[in-house]
């Protein structure tokens, strides 16, 4: 996967392949990472890459000059999508990470400011992308936060290729608790289960935990699933334990023992 990303803040982008599973990706050849500073396009003295809005108001807009001369010797090298990271964009999540994934490579524009001139995004842009709904002040941590997530779904990237299959959202569910030694913390135990070296109780408890979480937390994601006639199973059995230990909680406040 090759990634040109176009910022005013190289530095801040090239940290992501600094350390970590994108350095390592980097490292072994599967990723690649290229940072274009519309700066470099800027023809006056002072090196300016922004102007006042139309109109009035506060802030300056991204000129729209240098940005598309970086896009276009982008291109040069760079057949993928051009991704526009804004506010006002759909919004990622794992499946449009997964989308984006089966791109061979992306440009990834990142504004500043107030924001790029409109006729950038309708010149050139592909694709709007959101982190979500608040206001970041670049689109770097979009761009950072986009690349680490197809970075993972890249084969090889990660120790574990399961790892990516297992995590939250990969099949419409959240990913089950982890352990690891101790086996007490603070008073905590871990579920004997998982001691047990039964493989296929394990896959069981995981999958339980799985679903039952993800009713917990996202329900949303539920109504979304259709579930195996296993899964609704290991489900009702996941609430029934939930309300026996909550009415043993609720015995225990109402009778103490000490
Ligand atoms: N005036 C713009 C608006 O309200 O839509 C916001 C501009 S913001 C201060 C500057 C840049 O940060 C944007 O051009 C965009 O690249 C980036 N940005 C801000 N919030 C973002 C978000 N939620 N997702 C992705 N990029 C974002």
């Amino acid at each position: 996967m090759q990634f040109d990303v176009i910022t005013l803040f190289p530095e801040l982008v090239s940290s992501l392949v600094e350390s970590g599973v994108t350095g390592r990706a980097v490292n072994r050849g599967l990723v690649s990472l290229n940072c274009i500073n519309p700066r470099a396009y800027a023809t006056d003295v002072h090196k300016t890459v922004d102007d006042r809005p139309y109109g009035g108001g506060p802030g300056m807009v991204v000129r729209s000059d240098c940005l598309l001369q970086a896009i276009n010797d982008a291109k040069q090298n760079n057949q993928g999508k051009v991704l526009y990271l804004s506010p006002q964009g759909k919004v990622l999540d794992q499946t449009l990470v997964k989308q984006l994934a089966q791109e061979q490579s992306l440009i990834l524009v990142c504004g500043r400011y107030e924001g790029i001139d409109e006729r950038v995004i309708e010149l050139a842009v592909d694709l709007e992308c959101s982190l979500g709904d608040y206001v970041l002040s670049g689109g770097e941590l979009g761009a950072m936060v986009i690349m680490d997530a197809i970075t993972r779904l890249v084969p090889g990237a990660l120790g574990h290729t399961e790892s990516a299959e297992q995590d939250s959202f990969s099949d419409g569910l959240l990913d089950c608790p982890h352990y690891t030694r101790p086996e007490v913390v603070q008073g905590l135990a871990i579920p004997e289960v998982l001691k047990s070296g039964n493989h296929a109780a394990i896959a069981r408890w995981r999958r339980k935990q799985s679903l039952g979480r993800t009713w917990q937390r996202r329900p949303d994601l539920l109504q979304a699933k259709t579930l195996a006639q296993a899964d609704k199973v290991l489900l009702e059995e996941y609430r029934q334990e939930q309300q026996a230990s909550a009415e043993v909680l609720s015995h225990e406040q109402h009778y103490p023992t000490t």
